[in-house]
Parts: C-alpha cells; sequence; structure tokens
C-alpha cells in the first residue's frame, strides 16, 4: 500500500487500545498510575505524568507522523517559547565542557526573529549563559561572514521566513554550510511560520526543529503549546531529562486538544493559504501596494507573490506559502488608522496567527513591541507595517471588511461606481476584483458548465 499523505495520518489515529472501543483516545486527567508490580523489569510506561502521560504520548504520536520520525523523538511542551527554552538548556548550555572558566557557548539566530526568542536570547546572554549573536540569515554571504568571525559556534538558531517582514532564509544551504564547516554545531530551526504539514526542516541538515503549536497546528486559539522534533534518539533522551526534571510536558486536557486541531490541520491551513493567496494578489493589484519608481514606501510582502524577491526559493523547499502576509502604506498615522477602524468586524486586531479567525496588528505596537525602537531601527523595521493572519472566513468577507476600514482610513476610495479602487497614497489604481475570489460552490466545480462534458472528478486548482 502506498504511504498515507499526511493529511490523512493527522485524522486517522494509530490504533488505540480501550475498554470500550472509544473512536477518540481517551484523556488521561490523571497525575498517577498505579503500579501492578515492584519488579524493575516489568516497569510500566507510566507512573507520574510529569515523566510521561498517554495522552501526551498519543499527540507526540502524531507530531512524529507529520515530521516522519519515531515518536519517542518527539516532545509536547507548554508552549513554543518553553520549547527553545528546553532546546537551549539541554543540547546548548552545557556545551562548554570546560568548567566554570570556559567561555559561554556562542549562538548565532537572525536579526528579525520572533519577539519572545530575542528576549530570551537576550536573557541568557546577560547572564552570560551565551553569547547570542545576530544576523540576517536571508543574506547567505553576510552569515558565513559572521560565522566564520567566530571562533567557534555552538548553535546556530533559524527561523523561516520570518514575521511580519517575510525574509526567506535559505535553509537547505545554510545548514549544509554550518555542518561543513562544524558538524558539531547544533543547528535548531524554528518552524512554526510553515508548519510540519509546510516544511520538514528534517529534510536538510538541521538537528531539532521546534513549533509553536499554539498557532497552526492547534489552530483555535485555545491553548499554548509547543512541539520539539529532534534528529535522533541520542538529542531526544537529553532534551526528555529537561522536560522530566522540569515537568513542562503538555497537560493531559492540553494534550487532547492538542489531537483534535492537528485532525484539521490540512483543510485548515489549505484555506487558510488560499486565502491568504487571493488577499496578497488583489492588496497588490487591485488595492495598489506595490512599488513604483515613483514610490517605493507601500509594498505587498509575502512569501506567496511572484513580487516576492525570494518566491523562488522559499517554494525550493517548501509546500505552501503560509497564511502570514503584510504590507506598509508608507505611513505610521494610516496604518493606526485603518488598524483601529471600527469599520472592521471580522478582521480581529490581535497578536499571534495560525487561527481559524483573520487576525489583523500593527506588530511595532504589539507582537514587537517588545524589541526596542532603536533596534528596530537600525533593524530596518518598517514602523508602518499592518500584518494580516488570515483565517478560513469567506475569502469575500474578508476583504469586504478590509476593504471598509481602508475607505475609513483614508488609504483607498472606490471609483467608477465601484469598479475601480484609487490608493490615495501612491495614485495607483486597479480593477475592483473584491468578491471574486471565493471558493467555487462544489456543484459548480464539478458540473460547471465547461465541466460538463468531462465531469472530472479532479478538483480544479481553485481561482483566484
Ligand atoms: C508564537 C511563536 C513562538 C512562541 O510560541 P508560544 O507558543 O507563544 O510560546 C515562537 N516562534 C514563532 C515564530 C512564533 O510565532
Amino acid at each position: 500500500m502506498t504511504d498515507l499523505s499526511l493529511q490523512t495520518k493527522l485524522v486517522s489515529l494509530p490504533a488505540h487500545k480501550d475498554q470500550h472501543g472509544a473512536s477518540v483516545p481517551p484523556l488521561y486527567q490523571s497525575t498517577t498510575f498505579r503500579q501492578t508490580s515492584l519488579d524493575e523489569d516489568a516497569a510500566q510506561a507510566y507512573d507520574y505524568t510529569r515523566s510521561g502521560n498517554p495522552t501526551r504520548t498519543i499527540v507526540q504520536q502524531q507530531v512524529a507522523r507529520l515530521y516522519g520520525v519515531d515518536s519517542d523523538q518527539v516532545f509536547a511542551v507548554s508552549s513554543g517559547m518553553t520549547a527553545l527554552d528546553v532546546i537551549l538548556r539541554s543540547l546548548v548550555l552545557n556545551s562548554s565542557s570546560g568548567g566554570a572558566s570556559a567561555p559561554p557557548p556562542t549562538v548565532i539566530a537572525g536579526d528579525d526573529l520572533y519577539g519572545g526568542t530575542q528576549r530570551l536570547l537576550t536573557f541568557l546572554g546577560g547572564r552570560a549563559h551565551a553569547r547570542a549573536l545576530h544576523a540576517d540569515t536571508s543574506d547567505f554571504d553576510r552569515f558565513v561572514a559572521v560565522f566564520d568571525a567566530q571562533p567557534r559556534v555552538d548553535c546556530v538558531v533559524l527561523e523561516s521566513p520570518t514575521n511580519p517582514i517575510c525574509k526567506v532564509a535559505d535553509l537547505p544551504r545554510l545548514t549544509a554550510f554550518v555542518k561543513q564547516r562544524n558538524k558539531d554545531c547544533l543547528i535548531v530551526v524554528d518552524n512554526t511560520m510553515m508548519s510540519g504539514l509546510n516544511a520538514n526542516p528534517l529534510d536538510f541538515q538541521c538537528d531539532v526543529v521546534y513549533e509553536s503549536a499554539t498557532k497552526y497546528l492547534n489552530g483555535h486559539h485555545d491553548i499554548m503549546a509547543g512541539v520539539i522534533i529532534t534528529r535522533n534518539r541520542a538529542l531526544a533522551q537529553q532534551v526528555y531529562f529537561i522536560v522530566n526534571s522540569t515537568g513542562c510536558g503538555l497537560s493531559p486536557l492540553e494534550s487532547w486538544l492538542l489531537v483534535r486541531g492537528l485532525k484539521t490541520l490540512g483543510v485548515r491551513l489549505y484555506q487558510q493559504q488560499h486565502n491568504a493567496m487571493v488577499l496578497a494578489h488583489w492588496l497588490e493589484s487591485s488595492c495598489g501596494f506595490r512599488r513604483t519608481p515613483q514610490n517605493k514606501a507601500l509594498v505587498t510582502r509575502y512569501v506567496g507573490l511572484r513580487s516576492h524577491p525570494q518566491f523562488q526559493l522559499h517554494r525550493s523547499f517548501n509546500r505552501g506559502p503560509g497564511a502570514v502576509l503584510s504590507f506598509e502604506t508608507g505611513s505610521f498615522e494610516h496604518s493606526k488608522r485603518l488598524v483601529t477602524s471600527k469599520r472592521l468586524r471580522i478582521w480581529a486586531v490581535t497578536v499571534s496567527f495560525g487561527c481559524v479567525n483573520s487576525l489583523i496588528s500593527m506588530p511595532c505596537k504589539m507582537s514587537h513591541a517588545a524589541i526596542d525602537p532603536k533596534l528596530r531601527k537600525q533593524r530596518e523595521f518598517p514602523e508602518d507595517i499592518v500584518r494580516l493572519c488570515c483565517g478560513i472566513e469567506n475569502i469575500a468577507d474578508l476583504q469586504h471588511d478590509l476593504l471598509a476600514a481602508m475607505i475609513d482610513a483614508d488609504i483607498v476610495e472606490c471609483q467608477d461606481n465601484g469598479k475601480t479602487i484609487f490608493n490615495k497614497l501612491n495614485g495607483l489604481r486597479g480593477p475592483n476584483t473584491t468578491g471574486k475570489g471565493a471558493l467555487p460552490n462544489i456543484y459548480d466545480e464539478f458540473f460547471g458548465a465547461h465541466l460538463a462534458s468531462t465531469e472530472s472528478q479532479v478538483v480544479r486548482a481553485p481561482k483566484l
């Protein structure tokens, strides 16, 4: 039999024994498990939930299938940040074996990182637990220069694409370079922006992957969770030591909910990406958010757009573009008016992404506010950037909602009886295609006039 697709594996759980034949694996909301024997060779799989819990095991098995590894190489923990903390503590911070006088391990990370990652690395650097350096990982040569300037690099933390600027790091090339220079340098990839469905960094030379399962994997913004996936058992054992020692393993209830969330990852991510594709093209072509020789301030950033400078590179090692995009108005005030517009009914002004609901935010005031404004400036972080995280709603509703808010914020206006959208900030005009991108009705898709003759069973690519 051919191997099952990832979508199918996430829906169908591995066989589990249950006294009542329950279809859904039960929630073992229990901290302790009665021992039937005191003999060591009769040791049972579970004794105390800090060390292991059957419901957590199920979610770890499912994530293992997503990444194509054995389930003992996967750990579900209490958040995405916990995942990074555990990885650094178990595999990096103890790597200087030279005693107290040894220099702290050197970690190189991107310069456009998730805010929490930045905060944790800064904390470790401040306590001399690690020396954290930052490099633009989307610029291979610059990364090589930073790497080669160090006497030794113990760990590299990579993230691609970045959020919300959507910079792409060439992960296959970077990881090959790092391993060729020093095979002991631990390569860690934060795969939250893609999820295991779109990318598997274990396919190239990365040692440990983690994801904030709070985002796509769970998808409903009702739990915090993180997952760690290691390349091999030796790394897994070290990670397990910290999980078991500290008790940061995912709780039974959250594990149970995450198993449920994972079942719909395939359809959710498909629809979210479809919506993001339609919106990004619409913002760029209809609403005028694109660079022109006269005005470079307005732009739409999304790795799914051909105009993205790394469109091909991203596509070369990912199966999808994700559902996070951003655009710049060139004006902080206009962006702020848009995000605070009372006309937004669907787009929730919220941090985070990956949820079934669509979210809008102004990163420099929200998710990235913790980064020092001076540092944001130095890293050319645009203060006017608006981030959109697409959910699974009807795309036409999402467009109408955003258009109303853009009109309210004095950014665009509709002309020619609504046939044209005029961007007041750069003077560009585009055809108003709002509402044209809806997924086709299932009957039309199969039996539409042009398909009637073929009765095609094949689902066509939905039209943008
Ligand atoms: C959200 C996020 C994290 C942190 O995950 P939490 O579950 O919020 O702790 C780490 N990296 C990226 C890219 C994220 O988006």
